[in-house]
């Protein structure tokens, strides 16, 4: 898959939930997810990790950052249960969860393959790289 650029999503139009958002600020997220890393910025100005990816820094304002990865361990935040409509790539009911990382960020991901009653808030996950389609790509599951 090609990267890079700063397309809107062209390059993804048509292949539906499971497309990465390709554009300067996510590119390195996805090419982490290639190599089967999470990857979020740290804060060339004042090491702050933030996620989801933004331009600049909210604390300092520095437009320098770095892709960092993380351990992909983390405690379920919050989640959600969908049931409609359905999601290209995805059986429904799917579970999509806020994670708070060991690292102190938070990241939203799929945990598809979790039963629903089997999740709850606080509960230790992991991530785990499967593909979709010819898609990297992350979910976590109970640890
Ligand atoms: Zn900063």
């Amino acid at each position: 898959m090609a990267y890079g650029g700063d397309a809107g999503g062209e390059a993804v139009a048509g292949r539906g939930h499971n497309a990465p958002c390709s554009n300067r600020d996510f590119d390195f997220f996805y090419r982490g997810l290639e190599a089967e890393q999470l990857l979020i910025q740290k804060c060339g100005g004042c090491g702050t990790l933030r996620s989801l990816p933004t331009p600049f820094c909210a604390e300092c304002r520095s437009f320098e950052w770095e892709a960092v990865p993380v351990s992909g361990g983390g405690r379920v935040h919050s989640y959600v249960i969908h049931h409609y409509p359905p999601l290209p790539g995805f059986e429904t009911p799917h579970l999509i969860a806020v994670i708070d990382l060991e690292e102190g960020v938070r990241l939203v991901a799929a945990m598809d393959g979790t039963a629903p009653d089997a999740l709850q808030v606080g509960a230790p996950v992991t991530a785990e790289f499967l593909r979709r389609g010819d898609v990297a790509a992350y979910r976590f599951r109970l640890s």
